[in-house]
C-alpha cells in the first residue's frame, strides 16, 4: 500500500536550525516510520533532488538556502531490556536526546547522565559522537540501525564500525549522505559507577557536600554547569561550539608554549596534544565581539551567536575572520565542528 506523504515546498528553516538563520529548503518532508521514509527517498531520486536530514538542526549551519529535499526525522519509541547488570536501550532516532537521557535518570539507568541538556535528537547523537564532562556515545554505545540510501536496506552498525573519533564518526566521512540512522541502542547500568573524572564537575559535586553522588546528582551538576556557562539557543541562537578543538603535534605545542606559557591542554597521545579552540579565539580578543547582528559569546569564546537578525553569510564571513586571525597569531586553523550547509 503506497503511503501519503505530505511534502511542502518552499520551506522556512528559521525554526528548524538553533542558530536561527533564516533558510529555505525546497522541499520539505516529516518523516514518522521507516515505510515513510523510504518513500521519501524514493521521491527525492525520482525528483533528483539532494536529501538533507535534520534532527534538531543544533549542528547544522546553513549559509544559505538548500535546494533540495528535507528529511526530518521524527521516528519516535524506546525499548528497555536487561542483560545481567546492563540495560539495553533501544531509541527510535526522532526522540529528544535530552528527555531521553532525563527519563534514564529518573528510572535510575545510569552510562549517560553526563550528556545532559545536549540538545538534539537521538539519531545525530553518533554523527559527531557527542560528549560532554568526560564521557562519549561511543563510551555505551551497542550499535545502531540505519537506512542505506543505496540499498535501501537497513543495516545495523556495532561499535567499531562507526568508527568514532573526536567529535567524529564514520557518518561524517565515508557514509555521509549515504546511511539514515532510524535507531540506537545503547548499554547503560543500573549499579554501576558514575563517572566524576571531570574536574569543573567533581569540584561542584565536592561544593555541594556530595561524596557519593548519584546519576540524579551527576546529572543536576551538569545541567547546572552548563546553564551557567553555555547559551541557550532559545534565548539566543547558536549551535554551541562552532569549531573542534585542534590536536597539534607536541612540537608545535612546546614552541607554542614558549611564547603563550598559559597554554591550556589535554594529552591526546605521546605525539598529540589538543588545545581548547575558546581559549585561542579568547585570546585572539574576539570574545563578546559582534559584527552586526553575528557574535562571539561573551562567557564562551568558542560559541557563535546570532543576535537576532543575523544571516547564515554574515556569522559564516565572522567565522572565517576568526579563523583567519586564529591562524596567524598561533598557525592553526581552526575546522568547523558544526554541519555547514551551503
Ligand atoms: C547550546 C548547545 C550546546 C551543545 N553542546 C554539545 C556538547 O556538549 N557536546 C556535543 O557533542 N555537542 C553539543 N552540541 C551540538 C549538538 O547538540 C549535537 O551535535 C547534537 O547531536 C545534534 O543533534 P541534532 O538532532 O540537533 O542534529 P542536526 O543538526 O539536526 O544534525 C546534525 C548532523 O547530523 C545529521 N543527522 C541528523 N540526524 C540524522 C540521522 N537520523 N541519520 C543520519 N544523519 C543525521 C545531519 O544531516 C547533520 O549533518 C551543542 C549544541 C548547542 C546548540
Amino acid at each position: 500500500m503506497s503511503i501519503e506523504l505530505t511534502i511542502k515546498q518552499d520551506v522556512d528553516l528559521s525554526s528548524f536550525n538553533t542558530m536561527g538563520v533564516s533558510a529555505k529548503t525546497s522541499f520539505f518532508v516529516e518523516v514518522c516510520t521507516i515505510a515513510e521514509l523510504g518513500e521519501a527517498i524514493q521521491f527525492a531520486e525520482e525528483k533528483g533532488l539532494e536529501i538533507l536530514v535534520l534532527g534538531g538542526g543544533s549542528n547544522t549551519f546553513f549559509i544559505k538556502d538548500f535546494t533540495g529535499l528535507v528529511l526530518h526525522i521524527s521516528i519516535l519509541g524506546k525499548k528497555f531490556s536487561s542483560r545481567e547488570d546492563d540495560i539495553l536501550v533501544k531509541v527510535a532516532a526522532g526522540e529528544n536526546w535530552h528527555a531521553f537521557v532525563l527519563k534514564c535518570v529518573e528510572m535510575g539507568i545510569g552510562g549517560i547522565e553526563n550528556l545532559s541538556l545536549i540538545p538534539g535528537s537521538v539519531g545525530a547523537a553518533p554523527i559527531q559522537n557527542i560528549g560532554a564532562y568526560g564521557v562519549e556515545l561511543e563510551d555505551v554505545f551497542e550499535n545502531l540501525e540505519a537506512f542505506m540510501i543505496d540499498s535501501k536496506e537497513i543495516r545495523t552498525f556495532n561499535k567499531s564500525e562507526c568508527k568514532f573519533g573526536y567529535r567524529d564518526s564514520i557518518f561524517k566521512k565515508e557514509l555521509k549522505g549515504k546511511a539514515i540512522i532510524t535507531s540506537v541502542t545503547l548499554k547503560l547500568f543500573r549499579n554501576g559507577e558514575v563517572n566524576t573524572s571531570y574536574k569543573a564537575l567533581s569540584v561542584l559535586l565536592e561544593s555541594k557536600g556530595l561524596s557519593k553522588p548519584t546519576i540524579k546528582d551527576v546529572s543536576d551538576a551538569v545541567i547546572e554547569i552548563r546553564q551557567s556557562k553555555l547559551p541557550d539557543p532559545k534565548e539566543i541562537g547558536n549551535t554551541g561550539s562552532f569549531f573542534k578543538n585542534p590536536v597539534i603535534s607536541v612540537q608545535q605545542f612546546d614552541l607554542l608554549k614558549s611564547e603563550f606559557p598559559e597554554l591550556p591542554s589535554y594529552p591526546v597521545t605521546e605525539r598529540l596534544v589538543k588545545i581548547p579552540a575558546g581559549w585561542l579565539i579568547d585570546k585572539a580578543g574576539w570574545k563578546g565581539k559582534r559584527i552586526g547582528d553575528a557574535g562571539v559569546h561573551s562567557k564562551q569564546a568558542l560559541v557563535l551567536v546570532n543576535h537576532g537578525k543575523a544571516t547564515g553569510e554574515e556569522i559564516w564571513n565572522l567565522a572565517e575572520e576568526i579563523r583567519l586571525s586564529i591562524k596567524e597569531k598561533f598557525d592553526i586553523m581552526l575546522t568547523p565542528e558544526v554541519n555547514v550547509v551551503g
